[in-house]
């Protein structure tokens, strides 16, 4: 059977099937055995929820960090707390078994945290809710799939690939991922990316289709699965694999050589990270800089804010392993996609056009403060760190920034702490109207940074992650490529750096392009520099020009990227 999708992370994976189910937790069949009987389940089931919590912040703190592990021993904590077990104790004395109990009083406390004004009180609200669900999985024998621990060679099934699954994700286990749902430029693509797995995406009904132990080999260049193939067909994509392995290895030679065109000019070739460790895979592949550091992944996996000690120690640190290079910031990007449960954003009939990114965090100005007093202070070492503000679409936008930034820079000055006093501000262009007005917007920033994952979607209004309109998501239509060139024309005529860190920047048949019109920086995923400086050192100017005025001599998206394919053939 082959099964298509969405090609979202190069690369062959050949493995057997782990299906991540959602599991039902009802217990409405579970019959009472008996005060002792189900007194004596209860307390083995906090025992084992204890024991399997302990070994999760084990490994998270090895992972990520004591302060992720601390969330988990917190859980430990409550759920030991004598009068909470107590409580749980009457409901069964009142005739209800150990799942009733767990379920009744952990809901109580999670309305009675849920309804008090104070942010800390709100997460634990989380905290409960949490540990309801995963003690109901232990009364009722419901085991989930452990991602942190994966037999080798597993294609992890699932819905949609969660920022909470990667957090712990077993990568080295891991060789493929298919998805329901996620485009290619969804954040399950780019973390798959980040991870340089395999990955297929936006797989119709694969949960369905495939049951955990089924062979499936996952091309990720052409957006395919065959499940239990032939001998025939696993020696092909055996080969296939080989190949993809042999051409990465031959990039090597470009690990450390200048980011250069034919004729020697210059590019500057940044790396996407998500997190501060990938800073370190980002200086490892060969990454000049940070062009896009997505801090709203510091917001997820967790139940709370990142304090501003938090956030200064992620910024710092990726400033330092980036020491001497740049590292450009962008402020928290809520919404659309990315969702942070526990800031309680309300729910929207339309979240890409809601209330997100820039918009939600200037009418939240205490929380955006945090964020940017974390950013000032963590820039003074270094001072290598640039702040961008992501989904621009007014002048007002960028002045609410900076007169916090002002605020946040008084204050630090008044608190004595050292602060970056002239860090830089600049913006993502990534709406229409930020393309539109970009001559405007560019007197009052210092850089601008192409984002067109969002541009293209906003520019063709077609949702990014959604399959059945995938066709019409293309970068290639004139429309975005014009947006693009008049973008990079007004940065440089401001006379202000301009780069790119949507997907396209890695797009070899849109290189020539960007290098035509002056763009000067590539930011791309890390698993994608050298395949980026290669490309960058193929061309001669004229040749790319002769490119570029043809491309643009076309009316259609198709009729683009048909010529840039043949175009740009290696
Ligand atoms: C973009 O929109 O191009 C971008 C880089 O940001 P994100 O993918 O995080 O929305
Ligand atoms: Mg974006």
């Amino acid at each position: 059977m082959i099964l298509r999708g969405i090609a979202a992370s190069d690369g062959i994976g050949i493995g057997k099937a782990v299906c991540v189910r959602e599991q039902s937790l009802d217990y409405s069949a579970v019959k009472y055995g008996g005060k002792e009987v189900e007194k004596d389940r209860l307390q083995a089931a906090i025992t084992q929820f204890n024991e399997k919590t302990t070994a999760m912040a084990e490994h998270i703190r090895a992972q990520v960090g004591e302060k992720e592990s601390e969330i988990l021993t917190g859980q430990i904590m409550m759920l030991s707390d004598p009068f909470m077990q107590s409580q749980m104790e009457e409901v069964i004395d009142a005739g209800q078994c150990a799942e009733a109990a767990v379920d009744q009083v952990c809901t109580m406390y999670a309305e009675m945290f849920a309804g008090v004004d104070d942010e800390l009180m709100r997460q634990r609200a989380t905290d409960v809710r949490d540990i309801r669900s995963r003690m109901l999985a232990i009364l009722l024998w419901v085991t989930g799939v452990d991602v942190s621990h994966l037999p080798a060679g597993s294609v992890l099934v699932a819905h949609d690939l969660t920022p909470s699954m990667t957090v712990g994700l077993d990568k080295e286990h891991v060789a493929a991922i298919l998805t329901e749902v996620g485009g290619r430029t969804s954040h399950s693509a780019i973390l798959a990316r980040a991870l340089e797995l395999p990955a297929v995406l936006s797989v119709p009904r694969v949960m369905e289709q495939l049951k955990d132990g089924d062979s499936v080999i996952v091309d990720g260049s052409e957006g395919t699965a065959m499940v239990n193939p032939d001998q025939r067909t696993l020696a092909e994509y055996l080969a296939k694999q080989e190949e993809f392995l042999r051409r990465k290895a031959l990039l090597a030679v470009y690990r450390d050589r200048e980011t250069v065109d034919a004729e020697g000019n210059r590019y500057a070739l940044y790396s996407n990270i998500g997190s501060p460790a990938e800073a370190g895979a980002a200086a490892e592949a060969g990454a000049e800089g940070i062009g896009l550091f997505r801090t709203e992944f510091l917001f997820m996996d967790r139940n709370s804010v990142p304090t501003e000690t938090e956030q200064y120690e992620a910024y710092l640190a990726v400033s330092r392993i980036m020491a001497g290079k740049e590292v450009i910031i962008r402020t928290l990007d809520v919404g659309g996609d990315k969702a942070v449960e526990y800031l309680g954003m309300a729910h929207e009939d339309n979240p890409f056009l809601g209330h997100r990114a820039i918009r939600y965090c200037l009418d939240n100005p205490d929380l955006y403060k945090v964020q940017l007093r974390a950013l000032l202070r963590a820039g003074a070492e270094e001072k290598n760190i640039k702040i961008m503000l992501p989904l621009v679409t007014s002048l007002e936008e960028i002045r609410g920034a900076r007169a916090l930034l002002e605020t946040c820079k008084a204050e630090l000055e008044a608190e004595g702490l050292p602060y970056h006093k002239d860090i830089p501000l600049g913006i993502m262009v990534e709406t229409p109207a930020a393309a539109l007005i970009a001559d405007l917007l560019a007197r009052e920033c210092d850089f601008f940074s192409i984002g067109t994952n969002d541009l293209t979607q906003y520019t063709m209004a077609v949702d990014r992650g959604n399959a059945q309109v995938e066709n019409l998501y293309t970068t290639f239509h004139p429309a975005v490529l014009r947006s693009i060139r008049s973008v990079i024309t007004a940065a440089q005529k401001a006379g202000i750096p301009v780069g790119m860190c949507g997907e396209a920047a890695a797009d070899p048949r849109l290189i020539p392009l960007l290098m035509t019109w002056g763009l000067d920086e590539f930011s791309v995923s890390s698993s994608a520099v050298l395949a980026t400086r290669a490309q960058i050192h193929r061309w001669h100017a004229a040749q790319a020009a002769q490119i570029t005025q043809e491309a643009m001599s076309l009316s259609t998206a198709s009729g683009v990227e048909g010529y840039l394919q043949s175009a740009v053939k290696d």
